[in-house]
């Protein structure tokens, strides 16, 4: 916590922002930073991170004043300082995809509170999810064993045991709320808070339901496939409305918000829908051209390397990546030829190999030639 930036500084605003400058500042930032458009960039992801805390705080009226007053590791902030945010929590919802993110993070799905017994989204589950390369290229149907509450079977979430009687609340009447009246030096106070006794409900419960001990809610462990599509990357979220935490009085349930972590590959590198290979050909295939199995995703493909290629030379294989997320075809693989130079020669092809060499005529080498008469302008 010690080296944390101030919030300002990391949106790059000053101390007086408005919320428009704040959010414009964010948008902007959080665009940058987004991990799909920096796929498996760590410096990028902590950046992200931060706008996101630093938006938390300063979009919020009642952080932001505890944050100007108190810093970052002042008395009022322990609530949110310590290292909460950067998780999912603070998203309404749909993670799914670049426009889904955008759509609900800027959508006003930060809103907080609420009444304190009026309807309250359930809060959102997180279920990290590894999978191979090859899985999220090709997309995967995977088993995920959720835990979460759900709503008590035997009672139907009232808490109360069934057919036992439920009290109206004696002290708000059923409201919910109380009225509590503090004597100040200016004067008698009235605030209006949940009521204490009944939470809010308005109820009282005689007999609490023996299943869920009066919680309403039960904790409930399920398997379910969650079909990852194909064309995925590292760091993407897959949201399933509705699979989050159960709703408070009569809210909806939040998301479940898988996390996608890839496992990198032995031979391929993604770069978005792109694969890229490195491809060993020996001097006499790359000076001679040779037709090689180069390896994709599903099988190899013959590919013909032409007389004289060079080293570090790239080539592109149409078609042959990673099937775009959002449909419409694929990405293409890029082949880079690795020329290798024989080690532990016999002294019979070191033989051939002077041979060779002394039939060479100038023609033959381009870069040696071009590096010569570079030099001699440079001397003459
Ligand atoms: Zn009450
Ligand atoms: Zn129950």
């Amino acid at each position: 916590m010690a080296n944390k930036r101030d919030y300002y500084e990391v949106l790059g605003v000053p101390k007086n922002a408005d919320d428009a400058a704040i959010k414009k500042a964010y948008r902007t930032l959080a665009k940058k930073y987004h991990p799909d458009v920096n796929p498996g960039d760590k410096t990028a992801e902590e950046k992200f991170k931060e706008v996101n805390e630093a938006y938390q705080v300063l979009s919020n009226p009642q952080k932001r004043a505890q944050y100007d007053q108190f810093g970052h590791d002042g008395p009022q902030t322990g609530g949110f300082g310590g290292g909460g945010f950067g998780d999912f929590s603070g998203f309404g919802g749909g993670f799914g995809g670049f426009e889904d993110i955008f759509s609900s993070v800027f959508g006003g799905g930060f809103g907080g509170g609420g009444r304190p017994n009026g309807p309250m989204r359930g809060d959102d589950l997180r279920y990290d999810l590894t999978i191979s390369f090859e899985e999220a290229a090709m997309g995967c149907e995977k088993d995920i064993n959720l835990v979460r509450d759900e709503e008590c079977p035997t009672c139907n979430g009232s808490g109360a045991k069934p057919g036992s009687k439920v009290d109206t609340c004696p002290t708000c009447q059923g409201s919910g709320q109380e009225r509590v009246t503090t004597n100040t030096p200016f004067g008698r106070i009235q605030n209006v808070r949940t009521c204490s006794r009944c939470h809010g409900s308005g109820k009282i419960i005689t007999e609490p339901c023996t299943k869920c001990h009066g919680r309403g809610k039960v904790r409930v462990s399920k398997r379910r496939t969650v079909k990852v599509p194909a064309g995925i990357d590292n760091g993407q979220v897959l949201t399933i409305r509705g699979q989050g935490g159960l709703g408070e009085h009569g809210g909806p349930p939040g998301d479940l918000q898988i996390v996608i972590s890839v496992k990198p590959h032995k031979l391929f590198r993604r770069r978005e829908d792109d694969l890229y290979i490195e491809m060993p050909l020996t001097f006499t295939q790359a000076a001679l051209g040779a037709e090689l199995d180069v390896p994709t995703l599903t099988k190899p493909v013959k590919y013909r390397f032409p007389e004289g290629t060079q080293p570090g030379q790239v080539f592109r294989l149409r078609e042959q990546g990673i099937t775009h997320l959002r449909g419409g075809g694929k990405g293409d693989m890029y082949v880079t030829a690795v020329v290798e130079i024989p080690k532990k020669l016999t002294s019979q092809q070191k033989e051939l190999l002077r041979q060779f060499e002394a039939s060479a005529n100038g023609n033959q080498y381009e870069k040696k030639k071009n590096f010569f008469d570079k030099l001699k302008d440079v001397f003459s």
